[in-house]
């Protein structure tokens, strides 16, 4: 997609701080963290949002899960456990429109949000 950010961002194009990548998944620091620990894990191809997770594409889910387990578990913060938000659509408060998974962690996250 071409002015979609973190297609952008997968293709080298916009720099970031890869902190994981395989076939199937990059993840990358949020720009604008809002704990001590915000990583953004994303599909290597383009989903705008969760609408779109179809039995074709859901492989890609699964894998970005597996990478969830694999990059808490190498940033150590996989003992005291983290937060994983998806936002979708307007509702959702989604403001790019590539799905991706936050990974919140790092600290006691507040109770009063999803
Ligand atoms: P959402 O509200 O779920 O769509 O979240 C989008 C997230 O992308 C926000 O937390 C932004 O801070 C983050 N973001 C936007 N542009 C970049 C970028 N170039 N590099 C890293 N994170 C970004
Ligand atoms: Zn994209």
């Amino acid at each position: 997609m071409e002015d979609c950010i973190f297609c952008k961002i997968i293709a080298g194009d916009i720099p970031s701080q890869k902190v994981y990548e395989d076939e199937y998944v990059l993840a990358f620091r949020d720009v604008n963290p809002v704990c001590a620990f915000h990583v953004l894990v994303v599909p290597k191809i383009h989903i705008c949002c969760a609408n779109k997770i179809t039995e074709e594409n859901s492989l890609y889910v699964a894998k970005i899960f597996e990478a969830i387990a694999k990059i808490t578990k190498a940033e150590g913060i996989a003992e005291d456990g983290y937060r994983v938000i998806n936002n979708c659509g307007t509702h959702g408060g989604q403001t790019v429109k590539h799905l991706h998974f936050h990974i919140l962690g790092g600290e006691q996250l507040p109770m009063n949000i999803l």
